[in-house]
């Protein structure tokens, strides 16, 4: 078993809370006659019996929420590694802050006057991501980067329709997320694939090969999935402007610019920010997330409405922006999340901001430079926020990246993220984040080392990881078409007896 000083875990059975249940057992108890004020419950709200809930104590609940939630792996577990997620730990104070009254009590339906706060804390982080980027204009409506991407796209259609032209293709890197070529498809764009070149980057040939005025735009995630910084774009911009299409640039790897570089001093018309990745909203769980879109020149004036306007001092929501696509989301989009980023921009501050690019390029490289010795890296040279090895090597032992993750899980650590890029086969893309500190990255490069050793020690016992989890190898395809939410939870058979 692994020698791993990272794993020590005790494992804890826990049934469904319908199985806990026990008829007339209870949460609470209420002395009725101690009550001055009558409590009133309306008719239809009214329970003979609690038929069809689980009757369970406090304690009951309490131990079964909690035993649940360490079946889980998070952030505040161990180090995630998850590429191009930013898995990365949120400030706990901004979870506060988060939670302060006078936040989370506004209702979007009052007044303007009662909004000032809020409204001027979305006023500010709008500029705060436009300085951050080198965007003009900000619209914090959409929920998710996806929906970003739908709002930046939408807008490129309404600026290219203005003028008249019906494009109808937007070209797309091999190593982009699939949430790009999805954002083009909802829009009635076709997305076409470019190669990256032998660099892992794109190049200016090979985009202006592709580049006509039938394109209306061009999607580049910059660092790149593969975590290279795509050094063409400023003369990508060129080609692509010159045939009168925009610069769409996927931000959500932003985590390894900002405070260095700025997509908009590059050439890039329109981008989305992930609040969720990038500054400090915790994300994995099914959200809510938040992704902002920015933009220049032309098409700041299709920016989502309302728009948040200062006159005077004041703050208001503005309705009229008649070039406006309209709205993307209901009210104001996900507020809390702005506000833990707007917490977190004004924590870090200029310096900060800047330490943390330079923290996360420095960790992945760190990590980069001590694994290139026992795994293939494709692309061994300067990386930025993440670097992408690959199982290679571990294939005469046929071992694949999914046992390597497998075996991560064994040793403490959450997988990273495997298989993306697609354009590299077996890979496994490393994020280390800027908030690990060196004693967690030496734990990530020796339990990677410890998993090769065992790959040409003894295979099958990493082809059979995980070991110590509540259950082991899973089979994926079954899981997700048969889904058993009564498997009987007990610990796996094969469990270590340490
Ligand atoms: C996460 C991610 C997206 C999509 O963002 P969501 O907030 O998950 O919708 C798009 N592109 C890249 C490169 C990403 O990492």
């Amino acid at each position: 078993m692994s020698k791993s000083k990272a794993v020590r875990c005790l494992k804890i059975t826990e049934p469904l809370i319908f199985e806990k249940s026990r008829p007339g057992r209870t949460g609470f108890s209420v002395p009725d006659e101690k009550f001055d004020v009558e409590v009133r419950i309306p008719e239809g709200f009214l329970r003979e019996s609690v038929e069809g809930l689980p009757e369970v104590s406090e304690p009951q609940v309490v131990r079964h929420f909690t035993r649940l939630s360490q079946f889980n792996f998070g952030v505040d577990t161990g180090t995630y590694p998850l590429g191009s997620c930013t898995m990365k730990y949120n400030p706990k104070i901004n979870e506060l802050v988060a939670r302060l009254v006078g936040f989370t009590h506004v209702h979007p339906y009052f007044p303007d006057r009662y909004l000032q706060g809020g409204l001027e804390l979305m006023y500010e982080l709008e500029r705060f991501l436009g300085e951050i980027s080198g965007m003009e204009g900000v619209s914090l409506q959409p929920a998710a980067g996806a929906h970003g991407e739908f709002a930046g796209m939408r807008m490129v259609r309404e600026a290219l329709e203005r003028r008249g032209e019906h494009r109808t293709k937007v070209l797309i890197p091999d190593t982009a997320h699939g949430t790009n070529p999805a954002s083009c498809a909802v829009n009635g764009y076709d997305s076409i694939e470019i190669k990256s070149g032998g660099r892992g980057v794109l190049t200016a040939e090979e985009v202006a090969r592709y580049m006509t005025e039938d394109v209306a735009a061009i999607m580049i995630t910059n660092p790149n999935t593969l975590g290279l910084f795509e050094e063409e774009s400023a003369k990508i911009a060129e080609v692509v402007h010159a045939k009168g299409g925009f610069l769409y640039c996927d931000g959500a790897n932003l985590n390894a610019l900002m405070g260095v570089a700025r997509p908009g001093d590059m050439g890039f018309d329109v981008m989305h920010y992930n609040l969720h990745k990038t500054f400090s909203t915790p994300h994995g769980g099914g959200g809510p997330g938040s992704g902002p879109v920015g933009v220049r020149g032309e098409l700041v004036k299709y920016l989502p409405k309302p728009r948040v306007v200062k006159e005077g001092g004041k703050y208001r929501l503005d309705y009229e922006a008649k070039d406006s696509i309209g709205r993307v989301r209901a009210f104001f989009g996900n507020f809390l999340v702005m506000v833990r980023a707007y917490a977190y921009i004004l924590e870090m501050g200029n310096q900060g901001i800047l330490d943390v690019t330079q923290h996360a390029v420095l960790n992945a490289n760190y990590v980069r430079v001590k694994i290139r010795d026992f795994f293939d890296v494709p692309h061994d040279r300067m990386c930025m926020h993440e670097c992408v090895v690959t199982d290679h090597d571990l294939k005469k032992h046929h071992v694949s990246n999914v046992d390597v993750a497998k075996g991560l899980i064994d040793r403490g650590i959450h997988p990273p993220t495997m298989s993306f890029p697609i354009n590299i086969h077996g890979s496994l893309m490393i994020e280390p984040t800027e908030n690990e500190t060196v004693e967690d990255l030496d734990l990530l490069v020796e339990a990677l080392e410890e998993i090769v050793g065992v790959a040409e020690r003894d295979p099958e016992s990493l082809q059979n990881a995980p070991h110590v989890t509540h259950f082991s190898r899973l089979d994926e395809a079954k899981a997700a078409r048969q889904l058993l939410l009564t498997a009987d939870m007990l610990p796996s058979e094969d469990a270590p007896a340490e």
